[in-house]
Formats: C-alpha cells, structure tokens, sequence
C-alpha cells in the first residue's frame, strides 16, 4: 500500500544528499492468493525493486507491505525467519546467485537445513522430489552448475526457492536470458507448479509477451509509477494508457486482423532522479497535451477493476 523506495544521491568525502532516486514511488497492489500478477515496464521502472522491497531484501521509505496480514517491516528478526521460507525471490541468472563450487544437491539441500525444515537424514529425498518436480533427476544432483545449459540452471534455481515450500514466488525476469524455445518451456513449469503447489506469483518482466500466457492480471509500471493495471484480457484487448499500448503495439500477434498501429517511442526512459514533471510519461507520449506537463494524472478507476494514469483516459 502507497509503497515509496526513495535511494539517496550523496556527493562528496562527507555524503551529503543531494537528491533522491524515486525507484518506487507511491505503488499499491494486492496479490491474492493462487493468482500471477505480471509486473511490466522498461528496465529502470522500478519493477525489481517492488520486489526487493516486498521481501525486505530492502527497506522501504513509506508505505506499507502485508503478507497475510502481517506487516513484513515491522516483524522482529525472529518473526521474519520463520515468515522468509513462505516467500521466495527467482532470480534472471541463477548461475549468479549458485555457487560455483557447491554442487547443486548441496546448495538446494542447504536451504533446507539452515531453516531447520529437514533433518539430514531426510534432506536427500526432499531435494530429490523437488529436482523432479521442476525436471529435473538424480543424475542432475551431485553434478556443479557450471554443467547445466541455461533452462536447466533455471530450473535448479526454481527447485531451491520451492524446497522451501513457499507461498508466494517473485520471478523477476525469470525467462528474459533464456532462448525463446527454453523460455516456453519455463514458463510451463511455472503454470504446473501453480497448480500443482497452489503458489502465488508477482512474475516480472520487461517483455508482455512473456506474461500473456501465465498472468491473470498485469500492472505497467513506468519511472516508478502504476500507469495501468487490469485483467489479462482486458489490458490485451482494450489498453487505455499510452505507454501500455506503445508497449502492447510491439508485441508480435498470431492474428493478423487485429493488428495495431505500431506506436514508436521517442528516446529512452529519463532519470528516474530527475524525472519529469507532471505525467512522467509526456516527454515520450505521442498523445501528451499542455496538461500533461503541469499536472499528476490521479490513478484512477474506469472500468471493472481497470485502473490508469492518464489526462486523456
Ligand atoms: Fe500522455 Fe498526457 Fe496521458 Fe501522460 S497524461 S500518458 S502525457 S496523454
Ligand atoms: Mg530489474
């Protein structure tokens, strides 16, 4: 709720602050459970670190984030152990984040025991049900990462965020360094995870395409703003917001007679330090007026659970 991420610019040997970076700025979204909420927006729109934040792999500047209720910033260190299994991070390159000398029954097994989930006697076989669960077999468990392709990789990193026996997922560009047949087959294992684990997912990604084909409801950030959220079909059918539909107008379509006019935007996302005024989005917005330049669009509700930012809307 009203979720801010402000990180400071400092100058100088003493650090003064000289500004901030508004990453986040002023974001509501609630997930329920059993859903995929897809996160879009060019990089630099603040999507990862909505993520980081929920988690509290980072802390927020205002706001607030509830898991179940809970508001996560205010547990102690000892609430937050026992809530952290229930809510797990998949990263872009699961290479990066696996050690390149533990072998992957190891770094999959050890999550396990840290939280004091299995006994040792009984880590074995968790972590096997969970490498098949993701595709995974024994061959694949005493071997080191830097054997496995790309897909694969991802799939071990899968398998070690569900060992844990999560409730909620965030996937941040989970498939964006995978080649487009891999990435198909990841995004599969996702949609059977859910339903076979009834997980919840917040899955981000720069690329709508991606989450055509596993997200309920999607949310378009931009220079860390909420410009649009609504249904699957609905954002596909009828976007309302320029910069979603600039977005969607890039997206490849099977049907040929639905084609949209290709909507090009001029120049790349500013500085989220120095961002403009007004709708952040006019300095790009085919569509912008004087208005736009002066004045905040209000978030706003114009249908059945379709919010946008817009003058014009
Ligand atoms: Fe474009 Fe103006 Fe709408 Fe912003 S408020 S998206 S600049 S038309
Ligand atoms: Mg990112």
């Amino acid at each position: 709720n009203h979720l801010k991420k402000y990180f400071p610019i400092t100058k100088g040997l003493l650090n003064r602050t000289v500004g901030h970076v508004k990453a986040v700025d002023d974001i509501s979204i609630t997930l329920k459970p059993g859903e995929t909420f897809g996160l879009v927006g060019e990089s630099g729109s603040g999507k990862s670190t909505v993520g980081r934040t929920i988690l509290r792999l980072t802390d927020k500047t205002d706001g607030e984030i509830k898991f179940k209720g809970q508001d996560i910033h205010k547990l102690s260190p000892s609430e937050l152990r026992t809530i952290r299994p229930k809510m797990q991070l998949i990263f872009q390159d699961p290479y990066s984040s696996l050690n390149p000398r533990v072998r992957v029954g190891d770094a999959i097994g050890e999550a396990l025991l840290d939280h004091g989930l299995a006994s040792k006697g009984e880590v074995r076989d968790q972590v096997l049900e969970v490498l098949a669960s993701c595709g995974l077999s024994s061959y694949h468990i005493d071997r080191f990462p830097h054997e496995f392709s790309g897909g694969q990789r991802q799939r071990i990193g899968i398998a070690r965020a569900l060992v844990l026996n999560p409730e909620l997922i965030i996937a941040d560009e989970p498939v964006s360094a995978l080649d487009v047949s891999i990435q198909a087959q990841i995004i599969n294992l996702f949609s059977k995870l859910q339903e076979t684990r009834n997980l919840t997912y917040l899955f981000i990604s720069h690329d709508l395409s991606v989450v055509e084909h596993l997200c309920s409801r999607i949310g378009v950030m931009y220079l860390g703003s909420m410009v649009e959220t609504a249904s699957r079909d609905e954002l596909f059918r009828n976007p309302l917001h320029p910069y979603t539909k600039a977005l969607l107008s890039a997206v490849p379509i099977p049907i040929p007679k639905l084609k949209r006019d290709r909507i090009v935007l001029k120049g790349d996302i500013p500085s989220p330090a120095n961002p403009p005024s007004g709708c952040k989005f006019h300095t790009r917005c085919p569509f912008a007026v004087d208005i736009c330049k002066q004045q905040v669009p209000e978030f706003r509700e114009v249908g059945s659970q379709h919010h946008v930012a817009c003058h014009l809307v």
